[in-house]
């Protein structure tokens, strides 16, 4: 009597990741272009504790909000264009966060961080209360209350009138200031807002 014969299955081989998976692992909270898309794959830690998401795809192993910024942008980052994230999140990986630049504009950044010391998170939350129309008192009470930062009126105020965080984009704030001639027309170039420093060069009065 014969063996029967059987057939022995190939081992299914794990399908490598192309570089399009990367968004089957991403949260992209159904398109919200504001929310922060957060990585739910493997994380690598970095120097500062902060935790990269990173995938690898063919056996190199990438920076997710690398790769998504050159999947949005259509174009490979050079070795020393860093990518930075506009919303403070490193886990985040929404193309709309970040934006790329040189080490020497993330040390600025930092800087200008450090100078007035709130997280960007807590800023926008300020902007967005003062776009709908909140008083300075009144945002710099809610974000004690509800967020349990500190921030006086006086410094609110300075927010509104374009003073402080001009590096964070903000339409309305813009339109503001220039409307209550907080701003000027030199305060821009290219319809961008410049750092206070450059954009009033030379000008004694440094306070709003
Ligand atoms: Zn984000």
């Amino acid at each position: 009597m014969t063996e029967p014969i059987t057939f022995k299955p190939k081992a299914k081989r794990k399908p490598r990741n192309a570089e399009t998976d990367v968004f089957k692992k991403l949260d992209m909270k159904g398109g919200d272009k504001e929310q922060c898309w957060e990585w739910q794959g493997r994380f690598h830690i970095g120097n500062g504790g902060e935790q990269r998401a990173i995938i690898t795809i063919a056996g190199v192993r990438r920076y997710v909000h690398r790769l998504v910024w050159e999947l949005y942008n259509g174009r490979a980052l050079a070795h020393k264009e860093v990518v930075r994230h506009k919303c403070d999140n490193t886990k985040c990986c929404n193309p709309f966060h970040l934006i790329v630049g040189t080490q020497k504009d993330n040390v600025q950044d930092m800087l200008e961080r450090e100078r007035t010391g709130h997280k960007h998170a807590d800023v926008k939350k300020i902007m967005q209360l003062l776009e709908i129309g909140c008083s300075s008192e009144y945002v710099s009470a809610y974000m004690k209350k509800e967020r349990d930062v500190e921030i006086d009126a006086s410094t609110v105020r300075r927010i509104k009138r374009r003073r402080y965080y001009r590096f964070i984009e903000w339409e309305w704030g813009d339109k503001y200031a220039l409307d209550k001639g907080y701003l000027v027309a030199s305060d821009f170039r290219d319809g961008k807002l410049l750092p206070y420093a450059e954009a009033r060069k030379g000008d004694e009065d440094g306070e709003p």
